[in-house]
């Protein structure tokens, strides 16, 4: 069971120093160190069981393992703490998502969709929320911040959106979702909660799929919703203990694992990717880069007043899909899958999705290789595969 939502934190401003941002993520990683009894167990525990001990009337903290696992809440509380929310976790990410859905929205009422957000979440509302009578609408993500919310019951929105890396201004979107009793929901899947504080910038809820950069491992699919508003966190807690859609006892605790050194793989994930499409953006030749954290990013002033570093996404587009092919299969450091803020760096040309991007479109997520072997691999591909840069054709380099 959710606890109450708790209070934020002074240290939650919607934009922390770096200062603060590491005293709260060693407070998390602290966050049991004094107050456990003697001889408990410091690592995370694996509870797997479909029943408890239950004799006479029902009573309480677990009564049956579809609505309560010791895992869940010790899971529950670290995310919580990261968005100071109450947290509620699902099997992946499609599932958290869904929750939200299922647990909001009636026939006749509408959603607002991102028309270049996760592809999933629009499949998802048109196969099955349409056909319950729920109106969706799309809208850019460009469009999004000039747009009214009036007549919304929901609007799940997503910055920077992926692949194309636009951005949205979240405080003036959740203000004016507020307005008109429009729950704002931010898909924060791509910044995590270190990258970016949707709740503090307004938002009702955000939700994630731990899949990507919460896990980081690439070895497990899940998701949560953090909320401080109790009727919603009521609602989607009730959707999963009746609809069912509960994470495994075995994944919560490897989700657990991972997320201890979320910082660590974040901070060196961000860095490594700023540097790289700083590095891309300087070798020139016939390649277009968007990051949000190069001052030729349309919105890179919002960037740096909203997120806290600028995510592991680069949109590298080269000239064709067969360049950007021959490119993935030539660097010896990307894993050539689709998905993203995983260990390992990975790309994809997403134009084999639908996506609308050039052929050339290459969506490439940098992991924790050690950044400088990784840019000397990324350019040397890219030299193989485009001949050399501008610069040394000119005989400067
Ligand atoms: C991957 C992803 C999802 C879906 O998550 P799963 O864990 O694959 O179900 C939702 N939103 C975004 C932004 C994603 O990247």
């Amino acid at each position: 069971m959710p606890q109450d939502s708790p209070k934020p934190p002074e240290s939650h401003d919607a934009v922390p120093t770096p200062q603060a941002r590491g005293e709260h993520f060693a407070r998390f990683l602290h966050r049991d160190s004094k107050s456990a009894p003697m001889g408990a167990v410091f690592a995370p525990t694996i509870t797997p069981t479909s029943l408890y001990a239950l004799p006479g009337d029902p009573a309480g903290a677990h009564q049956y393992a579809r609505w309560s696992n010791p895992g869940w809440s010790a899971l529950e509380a670290a995310l919580g703490e990261l968005d100071a929310a109450s947290a509620v976790i699902f099997p992946s990410g499609a599932a958290a998502i869904c929750s939200l859905f299922a647990s909001r929205l009636r026939p006749g009422e509408r959603l607002l969709l991102q028309a270049d957000g996760y592809m999933g979440t629009r499949v998802l509302a048109e196969k099955f929320f349409v056909p319950f009578g729920v109106q969706v609408d799309l809208c850019s993500t460009r469009e999004l911040a000039s747009r009214s919310f009036a007549g919304y019951r929901m609007a799940l929105v997503e910055s920077p959106s992926n692949p194309g890396l636009d951005l949205v201004d979240l405080r003036t979107c959740a203000a004016r979702a507020r307005e008109h009793d429009c729950w704002l929901v931010v898909d924060n899947t791509l910044m995590s909660p270190l990258g970016q504080q949707p709740l503090a910038l307004g938002a009702e809820a955000v939700v994630y799929s731990d899949t990507k950069i919460l896990n980081g491992h690439s070895d497990v699919l899940f998701g949560h919703v953090a909320s401080r508003n109790a009727e919603l966190i009521a609602g989607v807690s009730e959707w999963r203990r009746v609809a069912g859609a509960i994470p495994g006892p075995f994944e919560t605790w490897m989700v657990q694992r991972g997320l201890e050194t979320l910082e660590l793989r974040q901070e060196r994930m961000q860095a490594s990717a700023l540097a790289l499409a700083q590095a891309l953006a300087a070798r020139g030749g016939p390649l277009e880069v968007v990051y949000p954290g190069l001052p030729g990013h349309p919105a890179h002033a919002l960037a740096c007043a909203q997120m806290q570093g600028f995510g592991p996404l680069i949109g590298l587009t080269l000239p064709d899909r067969g360049t950007a092919e021959r490119f993935i299969q030539e660097c010896r450091y990307l894993r050539p899958a689709t998905s993203f803020g995983g260990l390992h760096a990975s790309a994809e040309c997403r134009a084999r999705w639908g996506d609308p991007v050039p052929g050339g479109f290459i969506r490439l997520s940098v992991g924790c290789e050690p950044p400088a072997a990784l840019q000397a691999e990324v350019l040397r591909a890219l030299d193989v595969v485009l001949g050399p840069p501008p610069a040394a054709a000119a005989g400067s380099r």
